[in-house]
């Protein structure tokens, strides 16, 4: 393996852009990635892509998107940096870091053009963020607007391609195991592949090796029992090893560990975790069009208490909190037809479809999606 200036561990989202920054400065960087390449991309790679910056409108978007026919009949409001710090605010009750949030809401728009000059690809999002208005245009909502075009797949295509023009060496199957000090300083890495073990150095380690989500150890610990059952519905590689080791190194811990972003996703659908086929068209996001019980039959969230952006995150701890984990969406006929055809139309999904109210399903739909899961099944009634 080769010597370098600086070694990236961790080969998602943030480990490609701290390796383009880095390698655009000239050093030499490695990037060791726990996965196969097949395998590869992180929790990135299952995202659809949407990033959320603040910026000016449309005018100003067309600068850096892709071109799009639709652009001339879409109106897209502005989201200014007060909206979006205000945004965090919310959905954060107030508990986000006002040094960090500055950095997001500040640098999001000129990080996002930098990552469109190193080679990456973005698009407005009509698809999610957009409502058709009378007049045959396009109106979109909720702050959201940008996402790179083909999803997180296409994001970590683009990355992979940008890190090989800039001559940066990607090491697949190869997981950091642990950090090298000496004289109080951290000097490189151990590693472990699928043919043996060994260890690298760098004048700089950067860890972006993700969360522990993949650790049902460490979500019962720091998320609270019950946690160890959720479904892992992005990459099963964040184990969060070298977080462990960076706190034995003595780095600060920071942020909120007790709480995650977790979602409603498919119960019953066979493949329901870490599909890197599927990635996030498991997820059943239409429940403000609808309402959603558990199996008592009982409501326990505001479905409609905002646009979705702000509440989908959150909702997946109640699902858990209910019996068997599961939770019912239900939607009649007049609503059914507004919700996202690549969520509620993808092969596979979990529906049941009845004429009234108090027809019983076809049997075998609705058994327990096993021990814990942050899940959604989908009832949709016909009437
Ligand atoms: C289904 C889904 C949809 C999402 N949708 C969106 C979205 O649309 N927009 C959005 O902003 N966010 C979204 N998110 C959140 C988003 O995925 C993460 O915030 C983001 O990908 C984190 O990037 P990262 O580079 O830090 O981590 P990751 O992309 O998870 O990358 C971490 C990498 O580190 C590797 N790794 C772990 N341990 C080691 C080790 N010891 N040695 C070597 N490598 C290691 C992992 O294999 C992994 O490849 C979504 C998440 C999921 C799961």
């Amino acid at each position: 393996m080769t010597k370098s200036d600086v070694l990236v561990v961790g080969g998602g989202n943030a480990g490609f852009a701290a390796a383009l920054a880095a390698a655009e400065r000239g050093r030499k960087v490695v990037l060791l990635e726990k996965a196969q390449e097949a395998s590869s991309g992180g929790n990135s790679f299952y995202t659809a892509g949407a990033t959320r910056i603040s910026h000016d409108g449309l005018q100003e978007l067309i600068e850096f998107v892709e071109p799009d026919e639709r652009h001339a009949a879409s109106e897209v409001p502005a989201y200014t940096p007060a909206e979006y710090l205000a945004d965090l605010s919310k959905v954060s009750e107030g508990r986000n870091d006002p040094g960090l949030s500055a950095v997001l809401v500040n640098e999001s728009n000129p990080t996002l053009r930098w990552l469109q000059g190193m080679g990456l690809k973005y698009r407005l999002m009509y698809e999610r963020q957009a409502y058709r208005t009378e007049d045959g245009g396009y109106l979109f909502w909720g702050g959201l607007h940008v996402g790179n075009v083909g999803g997180g797949k296409g994001l970590m295509a683009d990355h992979r391609a940008a890190a090989q023009r800039m001559g940066v060496e990607v090491i697949y199957d190869c997981a950091a195991t642990g950090l090298i000090q000496e004289d109080g300083r951290v000097r490189g890495v151990r590693y472990r592949t699928s043919t043996g073990e060994g260890e690298l150095r760098a004048e700089s380690v950067i860890l972006a090796s993700g969360g522990f989500e993949a650790s049902p150890e460490l979500r019962r610990r720091h998320l609270g029992e019950g946690w160890q059952n959720a479904k892992v519905r992005g990459t099963p590689g964040n184990t969060g090893e070298m977080i462990l080791a960076a706190l034995d190194a003595g780095a600060a811990r920071g942020g909120d560990w007790s709480t995650c972003h977790s979602v409603a996703w498919d119960a019953w659908h066979p493949e329901n975790e870490s599909n890197l086929e599927l990635t996030n068209q498991l997820t059943r996001g239409g429940y403000p069009l609808g309402i959603v019980v558990n199996s008592e039959g009982k409501r326990f969230v505001d479905e409609g208490a905002d646009y979705r952006n702000y509440t989908y995150a959150k909702y997946g701890r109640d699902i858990l909190a209910q019996a068997g984990s599961a939770a019912f969406q239900i939607f009649d006929s007049s609503s059914r037809p507004m919700l996202r055809a690549e969520e509620y139309d993808m092969p596979g999904v979990s529906v049941v479809t009845a004429s009234t109210l108090a027809e019983p399903g076809p049997e075998g739909r609705h058994q327990s999606p096993g021990a814990g899961g942050n899940s959604a099944g989908l009832q949709c009634f016909d009437h």
